[in-house]
């Protein structure tokens, strides 16, 4: 039986595939973020692979004991003299990572005993490969003096300490040969069973990575596909070959949890767990599968419910993070968004209050239970025209839900479309035929309920041949933008503050020359910042106002901290651990700020939230980079 029947074609892109395999593999691109860790896997990586010189030959030398490789002409005393001064980078290595594990304590570091034991293991089979290594050549230059090209100088020098006068070196010699070769082979057979059947599993998990990882779309399900029992995964055989790979690729380094905001603030999710226990769900499933059983003890498990327990799926904001900063480019939300997919359209077992939200996107077209006759209440008086009224416009304001029926946003909805009156942009709205994105649902594991909105959007859009499209909500934006190509939409997107940007750069909007009063920060938006890398345009427009000064979170850009409202965690209670916008809005304050700049519905509400919690509502204002730019604009 298939175990993985998810289709995933993952073989386009060949020369983008290898230029990754060189930089995050052999340049450890990613891991070198961290510059402490990375350097000390780089090193071991390193060694490693020049190692492989120096091992086939002394397995060969097992059998014929002249055997060198100094046919390799010059290339021997690079090769050899690399690999001795190597040996002694990794043993350093080694021993920093122990203390790192052990001593320093470093929290991502901690697992559990099983792990930690794994760890150790490795750890030691790679200090005493590499000690054995230098016993072996050091007694093998004590009897046979160097070779033609050998250069081994560390070796040379431990060989003249310890055994230049000592007859006993051959017998030294071959005991540290025979050490060095058993721990070899236990280090291979090991391999296979331990965590670090990374080293073998990631290489290939790089080359298949997403190409499109960053601005993560989720891959659509085939909801007409008769034959489907399943939607979404409840198990291991749902997900695609790939999202098994991912398991037996994770290194359990813990960087996706020491960056994940549900963990930082207590939660239970650890992306690091979900991608273990897809491994574990795998071991004890897949040779099952494979011998076509049917019954038993483990088909009364599933992975979701007895591996993963619901509540982490809940927890999960899509934030991107974890997909980020994972070395070997693991892609979570892909599988825990399968997973909720599995919990909403194959068992109807989800938070009860995301009934609601669905019951109002299906009826009401917006996640509130407000009326759509009342989607374009916010533009009266503004001489706005809608499409049905004049199609002709140069660009479509795509107010979302929350710029039309939030009364906080409503604001930002009537900033922008005054800057854009002000700078004579030719725009029309949707009005009451503009629907819900389909983000929410989407993110909730709703596919159905999203395509249907995304479905009926796209009618519409392409009903009024739209090409051009501006909005100032990132989940709208991410939508419209990269998800709604996958339904037969195709439109060049904007996201507000790229057209702000746009506007003040070009002196269609004038910024008011004042002297520098207040502070302001801004906090990036995952949808916009990690997903689609807008991270200048709102940047650059805060900088253009003169009587501010800009200040900057520690968690920025790529590394921003989510607000905790997306993938749908908008719309669910925090029932467990502490609060992600509560972190967001501290780190915010820390920096003395005066007006926390967002670009984001979303985060405009946890930020007002978090600021309230701090009872700095009288001193700190969040405002949108449309409302600041319209005050300070002439
Ligand atoms: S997407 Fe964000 S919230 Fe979800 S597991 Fe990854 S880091 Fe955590
Ligand atoms: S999923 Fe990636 S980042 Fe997380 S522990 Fe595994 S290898 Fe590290």
């Amino acid at each position: 039986m298939l175990v993985a029947k998810k289709k995933d074609d993952r073989f386009n892109g060949v020369g983008e595939r290898i230029s990754r395999i060189i930089k995050i593999v052999f340049g450890q691109s990613k891991l070198l973020q961290e510059p402490v860790a990375g350097f000390i896997h780089f090193i071991i990586f390193w060694g490693f692979i020049i190692f492989l010189f120096a091992v086939v030959e002394a397995i060969i030398q097992g059998f014929y004991s002249p055997f060198s490789f100094h046919f390799l002409g010059p290339l021997y005393p690079l090769i050899t003299s690399v690999s001795d001064i190597f040996g002694v980078l990794v043993i350093l290595s080694v021993l920093i990572a122990l203390l790192r594990r052990f001593i320093f304590k470093v929290p991502r570091l901690q697992l559990e005993k099983a792990s930690q034991l794994d760890a150790v293991v490795i750890l030691l089979l790679i200090l005493f490969i590499v000690v054995s290594m230098y016993g072996q050549n050091a007694t093998s230059l004590a009897i046979h003096g160097t070779q033609e090209n050998e250069v081994k100088p560390i070796s040379a020098a431990l060989g003249n300490i310890f055994f230049g006068s000592s007859v006993s070196s051959s017998t030294a010699f071959t005991v540290f040969w025979w050490i060095h070769i058993i721990l070899i082979f236990t280090f291979l057979n090991y391999l296979p069973y331990s965590k670090h059947l990374h080293v073998l599993a990631s290489v290939p998990n790089v080359y298949f990575a997403n190409l499109d990882s960053i601005r993560n779309s989720l891959k659509p399900i085939d909801l007409e596909d008769e034959e489907s029992e399943f939607f979404g995964a409840a198990d291991i055989e749902h997900f695609s070959w790939k999202q098994i790979l991912d398991g037996y690729s994770c290194t359990e380094c813990g960087r996706c949890d020491s960056v994940c905001p549900a963990n930082t603030v207590g939660k239970t999710l650890s992306p690091r767990n979900i991608l273990i226990n897809i491994r574990k769900r795998t071991a004890d499933k897949a040779p099952l599968l494979v011998q076509g059983k049917i019954e038993g003890e483990q088909f009364e498990k599933t992975l979701v419910h007895d591996y993963v327990e619901d509540k982490v799926l809940w927890q999960c904001t899509t934030c991107m993070s974890c997909v980020q900063e994972c070395p070997v480019m693991i892609e979570h939300v892909d599988s825990i968004v399968d997973m909720r997919r599995d919990l909403v359209l194959s068992e109807s077992v989800f938070p009860q209050n995301l009934n609601n939200v669905f019951k109002s996107i299906e009826t009401n077209f917006t996640p509130w239970a407000f009326n759509q006759a009342d989607r374009a209440n916010w533009a009266e008086g503004l001489g706005i025209k809608t499409m049905s009224e004049d199609k002709n416009g140069d660009i479509l304001f795509w107010v979302g839900c929350a710029g039309s029926f939030d009364d906080r946003y409503k604001k930002v909805s009537q900033a922008l479309a005054k800057l854009m009156q002000k700078a004579n942009i030719d725009f029309r709205i949707l009005g009451t035929e503009e629907k819900c994105n389909g983000d929410t649902a989407r993110r909730l594991g709703n596919e159905y309920l999203a395509q249907m909105m995304m479905k009926e959007n796209i009618e519409t859009l392409n009903n009024y041949g739209v090409k051009k499209i501006v909005t100032a909500c990132p989940h709208c934006f991410h939508s419209l933008k990269n998800e709604y190509k996958q339904f037969g939409g195709n439109y060049e997107v904007l996201h507000h503050t790229q057209l702000i940007d746009e506007i003040t750069n070009d002196g269609r909007i004038k910024i008011k020359e004042e002297q520098k009063k207040e502070k302001v920060t801004y906090h990036d938006s995952c949808y916009l910042g990690r997903y689609n890398e807008v991270f200048e345009s709102p940047r650059e427009s805060l900088k253009k106002i003169s009587s501010f000064n800009y200040v900057e979170m520690p968690r920025n850009k790529s590394k921003g901290f989510c607000c905790g409202a997306g993938g749908g965690r908008m719309f669910l209670e925090d029932e467990e651990g502490g609060k992600i916008n509560i972190e967001r809005t501290k780190e915010a304050l820390d920096t003395g700020t005066d007006n926390i700049a967002s670009a984001c519905p979303f985060c405009m509400t946890m930020l007002t939230d978090g600021v309230k919690h701090f009872e700095k509502s009288e001193e700190v204002k969040v405002k949108d980079v449309a409302e600041i730019v319209l005050e300070n604009s002439n």
